[in-house]
């Protein structure tokens, strides 16, 4: 098995991850295990700091890395809140204060114009000066709704409507949200491009 470093200690990405990378011969091993510093996400683009997050995993370990990068963009917020998806609320930013302020953001946009998307980056690199990274990006369309429904997922799920479905991205079984996510499709990508 060739060694691979994620660069999150997220136990669901490890394990989603894994699954879909064994089949290729990589072991995943969290960035956690090697006391790799955090990354500064200083780029603009969900591209730019999943480079960063892959690249910094990788200096640190001598190791291949993988990253992603995620967020949901609002139309009516100009794209907001983009890659700054996970701090919105700022300082100690939790989801509860994450959908508080994009609700308050929307309350006079009509339904029909709160459209909105996920997007989801993942990014392959051999080593730490890799000039061609691999990248994958997945998106998911749906709608923003006041009225949190349901209680799965995390972060803005209870929020984002999927309109096919009459559900939120909280309402659907993690096996059902895999089916159609950005995270989902970026994967997926990935695979394909591999
Ligand atoms: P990341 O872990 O730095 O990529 O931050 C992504 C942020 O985007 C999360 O903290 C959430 O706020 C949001 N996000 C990304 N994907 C999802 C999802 O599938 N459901 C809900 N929120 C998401």
């Amino acid at each position: 098995m060739k060694k691979i470093v994620l660069a999150s200690g997220n136990k669901k990405k490890i394990a989603e991850l894994q699954e879909i990378l064994s089949q290729f011969g990589m072991q995943v091993i969290p960035q956690t295990e090697f006391n790799v510093p955090e990354a500064e996400e200083t780029g603009l683009t969900f591209v730019e700091n999943a480079i960063l997050k892959a690249r910094n995993a990788a200096h640190h370990t001598g190791l291949p890395a993988i990253a992603d990068d995620s967020g949901i963009e609002v139309d009516a917020l100009n794209g907001a809140p983009g890659i700054y998806s996970a701090r919105f609320s700022g300082e100690g930013a939790t989801d509860a204060r994450n959908n508080a302020l994009l609700v308050e953001k929307l309350r006079t946009v009509p339904e029909a114009e709160r459209t909105a998307r996920y997007r989801a980056v993942i990014v392959m690199m051999r080593h730490a000066d890799d000039p061609t990274p691999v990248i994958a990006q997945g998106s998911w369309e749906g709608r923003i709704v006041l009225e949190p429904q349901g209680e799965g997922g995390f972060g803005y799920d209870p929020h984002f409507l999927v309109p096919e479905l009459g559900k939120t991205a909280a309402e659907l079984s993690a096996a059902e949200k895999h089916a159609l996510s950005h995270r989902g499709k970026a994967i997926a990508e990935l695979v394909k491009q591999l």
